[in-house]
């Protein structure tokens, strides 16, 4: 079956561009993700590598130009659908929610079309990747005000799919893995919808704030590595000595406003107690102390330096060490 993703039909051999209407504006302007297809002339299995499903999240969207752009189609097997941005209503207003509705995409799925934007849009991404998809790749960060250290998460619903998202997990050049149960606002995710339609997933985190240069080289490392592993790119796909893998836990949110001062950095294991930071009023008294409430646990995610942070936002992810282990 040819693939074809709005007005983007594959062709063996080409890399093909193009765009997928999901709506519109008010003033009749479309609402439109943007869609390459590269397709090998050997068969082979279908990906699905998408960004900005949380549209501040840039750097996922810089990466998937940069790599369908410059993937050599002629060492391709099968086909790629890479979308650079997967929300264009957060997307163009740098938000982590929809500007339409204000509802967060990655936790609606499977979303309804007969609900507002954010689930409609939610409701046409699952019947495409339902539709193409033999493997999502679903690329995230920090966003604007927070950084993540460069690791890769995959959801854990206990089917084989699940433990096949885990042996991907492995080969896209990072030493952490979240292995996320279904609990504390994971469902409703994009992966989460994968696994319900039997398409193994994972879902990669990197940088933040800034987009540097080693953001780029990690997250086109992931890809690639994620397409060897796959079958679509030759070549062996990353492996690393052995792996952390993290569990449980969760998002911190502070009860008190003011400016966020980290007492820790991204990727360091606290034990339970260690400072992660403070939040400081602005007349630069201490409002608050945010100590990790786990025992040995991961920092996945930390506010930025002094990041003007609201009452009960999130100003860091704790998540505990479950194991080390190898491939
Ligand atoms: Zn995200």
């Amino acid at each position: 079956m040819t693939v074809t993703v709005g007005n983007v039909k594959a062709k063996p051999g080409k890399l093909e561009r193009g765009e997928l209407r999901v709506g519109s504006m008010a003033d009749g302007s479309p609402i439109q993700l943007p869609v390459f297809i590269a397709s090998g002339v050997k068969d082979g299995p279908t990906v699905w590598v998408e960004g900005c499903i949380h549209g501040e999240e840039y750097g996922g969207a810089a990466s998937i130009i940069q790599f369908m752009r410059s993937l050599d189609i002629g060492t391709l097997s099968g086909t790629v659908i890479g979308i650079p941005v997967a929300n264009p209503a957060s997307f163009n207003f740098r938000s982590r929610v929809s500007s339409i509705d204000g509802q967060n995409l990655n936790r609606i799925f499977p979303g309804s079309p007969d609900g507002s934007h954010s689930f409609q849009l939610a409701a046409v991404i699952g019947e495409h990747l339902e539709k193409h998809a033999d493997y999502l790749l679903d690329l995230h960060s920090g966003g604007i005000g927070a950084e993540v250290p460069f690791y890769v998460i995959y959801k854990d619903d206990g089917t084989q799919n699940a433990t096949r998202s885990r042996e991907l997990a492995k080969r896209v050049g990072v030493e952490t893995i979240w292995r996320a149960a279904e609990i504390q606002g994971m469902g409703g995710t994009v992966t989460a919808e994968s696994l319900r339609h039997n398409i193994p997933s994972v879902t990669v985190e990197c940088g933040g704030g800034t987009f540097t240069q080693q953001h780029l080289n990690d997250y086109l490392v992931s890809i690639k590595g994620f397409l060897q592993a796959t079958g679509n790119l030759p070549g062996d796909a990353p492996v690393r000595d052995s792996y952390t893998i993290i569990s449980g836990g969760s998002f911190i949110h502070n009860r008190e406003g003011g400016l966020f001062v980290p007492a820790c950095k991204v990727g360091d294991i606290l034990p339970k107690g260690a400072m992660i930071g403070t939040l400081i009023n602005l007349h630069g008294e201490t409002v608050e102390e945010i100590p990790n409430p786990y025992a040995d646990s991961y920092i996945a995610a930390l506010r930025c330096n002094y990041f003007p942070t609201h009452a009960g936002e999130i100003c860091a992810e704790a998540i505990p060490v479950e194991l080390r282990e190898g491939l």
